[in-house]
């Protein structure tokens, strides 16, 4: 249950003042959330400065100052469009506040003539007099203290100003608990970070303007909670996971050397490194839970059927799940052509198979029969029931969250788990998705792969990359076509790619095929299976091609709009091609002008073919919240933590929370009880279950 000492920051918005249905829904779409907490959470952007008090003589041209004045005269505009002005003074000169269509009998009502008031705003000089045009602030003598103060700045949405922000920002601060101390007080003397309450408060009442800076102590101390919450609920739950014993199994090591025997290659060094770290980790008594990265195309496959023949040869059943049904059949005939000679039985079942095909399949695999089983993830969702599943390879899955991962676990007791991600995910960003899993990266493409040609070409030439097509479709060649991405709205982007398929079939008719996402997977399929097959030479796609797909043949990829995509997008579109022995192209169409950073990308594009090197970059460049589109990747979103500016302190809290686990496995101890309010503030508390099981 969560600590009753949050309660406060968990209440609804609208129990602040000020806060009715309309204003609501702005701060809940402000802030993403609906608590007191996330608008906490909605930090400000910049200070503004309004300290300085000087007397009207004194004032600095375009300074922001603040000053009280005695308000002498209204001047109506005499022509529309001229703005209305009310003269004020001081003993030492005047000031003219300038109004553009405001309302007279509010100007009245706040400036009544004769009274003493306070006004706060940008100095201005118009002919030889002192002007403020629509003061940030105005109001009573006796409210110079809350005005001349420094005003933090939020970013804001429709419909609330930013002093409204700071009226509710006030009114939640005022309710806000002290939290007991979760980190450990060496840390908190070595950083110099204030406590909970104290940074919160910090950083909405700025004293300085250097409070909106990442590097402030207090901005510092918040991000480290939040990626302490994060690393430490990943320990735990890969401390539940390894907790559970595994099976120690033997490498067999005479079916190794038939199985390698068999292939028409050697394995590439960081195969073979990548393959020594799976045998250790599964020979070992605990359960393997490991990360394979690679890039497409760097052999990811024959690694994972290694990994199976391991639970096999030790009469376990090894099982591969792809994220779609083409992608399972692709691992079905790959399997077919090594496994048959080895006399290893299998199955592939897909959502496809129904009926009694289906029941027949199921059968398989509960006895027993089936030593290897292929899928997708949605089968091993439901009901399949193993005879003994040994190991699991889980497909060009970096969608799949990491409780996901433990569920599917629970299908066998202690199952060897190896993930596979073709997306080359930046160090910084593996750590906040996968804590402290073991990772082995095929860093090294197999012999002989001929680099992509990669050309950018502006939209207005158009024109002679379909004429170019044209030859190149006359010989044979495959081609992928990729319509632009509009983010908002998938409609939009189908009706582009729609569009293109239209313009693309007056020139080449029928050999032009279409997939979008908003098709059937059934459908998608079938257009799939004709593009392998030859029958269609052109697929026009939204992005939907992006996992996986292996066409030879194809040997073009256009990418219209590329500057919309993410570089790491980009670099798995073109990995559909240079798959063959002929030289590829991809044909980067964007549209001008260009923004200084979009050059910059598209130009890492060109430069380099290394996954990880194009997602180092586009982390650089972008930030890490856009790097893989954050909700399809299951990577964590940091609201106070920035990967860019804080990544010390992520190292910091995986270190951190290792040593937490070691010292206190379940959280016992009075530091352990406040770790836990911290995993509830983050909404992490999910981990804590793990506590329990296992
Ligand atoms: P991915 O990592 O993208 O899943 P695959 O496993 O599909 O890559 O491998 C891509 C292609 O490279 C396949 O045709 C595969 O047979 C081939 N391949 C894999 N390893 C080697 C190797 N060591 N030498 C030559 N070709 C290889
Ligand atoms: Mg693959």
């Amino acid at each position: 249950m969560r600590p009753f000492i949050l309660d406060p920051l968990c209440r609804a918005l609208n129990v602040l003042p000020g806060v009715g249905p309309r204003n609501l829904k702005r701060l809940e779409k402000l802030t993403g959330g609906e608590k007191i907490l996330d608008l906490l959470w909605h930090l400000p952007i910049d200070v503004i400065d309004r300290r300085s008090t000087p007397k009207i003589a004194e004032a600095q041209i375009g300074q922001i100052a603040t000053f009280i004045v005695t308000v002498q005269k209204h001047f109506r505009p005499v022509k529309r469009g001229m703005p209305y002005r009310v003269w004020c003074t001081d003993e030492t000169g005047s000031l003219n506040l300038v109004f553009f269509n405001a309302r007279p009998d509010w100007l009245m009502t706040q400036f009544p003539e004769g009274a003493e008031k306070v006004v706060s705003g940008k100095i201005e000089q118009f002919n030889d007099s002192f002007q403020m045009v629509h003061p940030d602030a105005i109001g009573n003598i006796d409210e110079l203290d809350k005005i001349a103060i420094y005003e933090p700045l939020y970013p804001l949405t429709d419909g609330l100003t930013n002093k409204g922000v700071n009226k509710m920002m006030r009114a939640a601060l005022e309710i806000i608990p002290d939290l007991p101390e979760w980190h450990d007080g060496g840390i908190i003397k070595r950083e110099a970070w204030p406590q909970w309450a104290k940074a919160v408060n910090s950083l909405h009442h700025p004293e300085t303007s250097q409070a909106v800076m990442p590097e402030y102590p207090a901005r510092r101390r918040l991000a480290y909670d939040e990626l302490l919450a994060n690393q430490l609920a990943l320990a735990m739950v890969r401390q539940a996971q390894t907790r559970k014993k595994g099976r120690a199994l033997t490498i067999d090591h005479d079916l190794r050397m038939r199985f390698f025997d068999a292939l028409p290659f050697e394995l590439t060094g960081a195969q073979k490194t990548s393959l020594a770290d799976i045998d250790a980790d599964m020979s070992a008594p605990m359960r393997m839970l490991r990360l394979l990265q690679g890039d497409v195309g760097s052999g990811k496959t024959v690694v994972a059927a290694a990994t199976l023949l391991n639970a096999v040869s030790n009469h376990l059943q090894g099982a591969i799940m792809a994220p779609t049904e083409i992608l399972a059949r692709q691992h079905e005939e790959t399997f077919k052509a090594w496994l048959d000679p080895l006399g290893i039985s299998y199955v592939c079942i897909t959502g496809r198979d129904k009926g009694k095909k289906r029941a027949e399949l199921l059968r398989q695999i509960a006895s027993g029969e089936a030593q290897i089983i292929i899928g997708t993830h949605a089968i091993f969702q439901d009901t399949i029931e193993f005879h003994n599943l040994g190991a699991v390879v889980i497909d060009e899955q970096h969608r799949f969250g990491v409780h996901q991962r433990l569920k599917l676990s629970d299908k066998g007791k202690g199952v060897d788990i190896l993930v596979m991600t073709a997306t080359p995910i930046p160090r910084t960003l593996t750590l906040t998705a996968y804590g402290d899993m073991e990772v082995s990266k095929l860093d090294e493409n197999p012999p002989g792969r001929k680099p992509v040609d990669t050309r950018l070409i502006s939209n207005d030439h158009l024109h002679n990359v379909i004429d170019g097509i044209k030859r190149e479709v006359e010989k044979g060649t495959q081609i992928y076509w990729v319509c632009p991405l509009v983010e908002e709205s998938e409609l939009i982007d189908l009706a582009a790619a729609e569009d293109r398929h239209q313009l693309l079939q007056n020139y080449f008719g029928d050999k032009v095929g279409l997939v979008h996402g908003r098709m059937k997977a059934e459908e998608k399929d079938a257009v799939m299976q004709r593009f392998i097959a030859k029958d269609i030479s052109i697929l026009v796609a939204t992005t939907v091609i992006e996992v996986g797909v292996n066409v030879p043949n194809a040997t073009i990829i256009v990418i219209e709009h590329a500057e919309r995509f993410g570089l790491s997008q980009l670099h798995q579109l073109r990995g559909r091609v240079g798959r063959g022995a002929a030289q590829s192209f991809c044909f980067l169409i964007y549209q001008g002008p260009l923004s200084e950073t979009a050059k910059e990308r598209l130009g890492v594009m060109r430069a380099s073919e290394d996954g990880f090197v194009i997602a180092e970059k586009d982390l650089e460049l972008r930030g890490a919240g856009d790097v893989l589109g954050t909700k399809q990747s299951g990577l964590p979103k940091f609201r106070l933590a920035n990967l860019e500016d804080h990544k010390d302190l992520l190292e910091m809290a995986r270190d951190e929370a290792k040593l937490i686990l070691q010292k206190d496995p379940k959280l016992e101890s009075e530091r352990g009880q406040n770790l836990k309010i911290l995993l509830y503030l983050f909404e992490r508390e999910r981990a804590i279950s793990f506590l329990r099981s296992g």
